[in-house]
C-alpha cells in the first residue's frame, strides 16, 4: 500500500491510496479533482474508487466533477446527502480496492452519517491506515 497526501484547499487532505500490486487507486475526499488526475497519472495508476467520509463541501464537494472527469467511478459514502454516491455503504462493509480490503467504520459524530474507512493488506505485514476525515477545524465541535 502506498498513500499520497495531496494538500487541499487551505487547511484540508486528499489521500490517494495506491495498491502497489494491481496498481488500482482509491481517493479520499477528492475535493481538488484536477489535483487528483495530476496525481494519478504521476503514479500511472488506475483509480476507480472514491471513498467519501462525510458530506461536508470541503470533503465531498468535488465528487460531481470528478465522476465527469473519471467516469465509471465507484462513490462510496455513508449518507444520502454524499454527492455523486454510488454505493451507501454501513458499518463493517467491506470493499476491495485491488488486494487491499477497505473497512467501513461507522462514526456518526461529526456528522450522522460519518464514515471512516481502515485500509489493510491481505497476508501481508503492512501497517493498516485509517482515514477519518477529521481535522483540527472539526474537533472543536
Ligand atoms: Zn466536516
Amino acid at each position: 500500500m502506498k498513500i499520497e497526501l495531496l494538500p487541499a484547499l487551505s487547511d484540508n487532505y486528499m489521500y490517494l491510496v495506491i495498491d502497489v500490486d494491481s496498481k488500482e487507486a482509491a481517493i479520499v475526499d477528492p475535493v481538488e479533482p484536477i489535483k487528483v488526475i495530476e496525481a494519478v497519472r504521476k503514479h500511472g495508476v488506475r483509480l476507480t474508487t472514491v471513498l467519501t467520509t462525510h458530506h461536508h463541501w470541503d470533503h465531498a464537494g468535488g465528487n460531481e466533477k470528478m465522476v465527469r472527469l473519471m467516469p465509471g467511478l465507484k462513490v462510496y459514502g455513508g449518507d444520502d446527502r454524499v454527492d455523486a454516491l454510488t454505493k451507501k455503504v454501513t458499518h463493517s462493509n467491506t470493499l476491495k480496492v485491488g488486494s487491499l480490503t477497505v473497512k467501513c467504520l461507522f462514526t456518526p459524530c461529526h456528522t450522522t452519517g460519518h464514515i471512516c474507512y481502515y485500509v489493510t493488506k491481505e497476508n501481508s505485514t503492512e501497517p493498516p491506515a485509517v482515514f477519518t476525515g477529521i481535522y483540527l477545524c472539526c474537533v472543536t465541535y
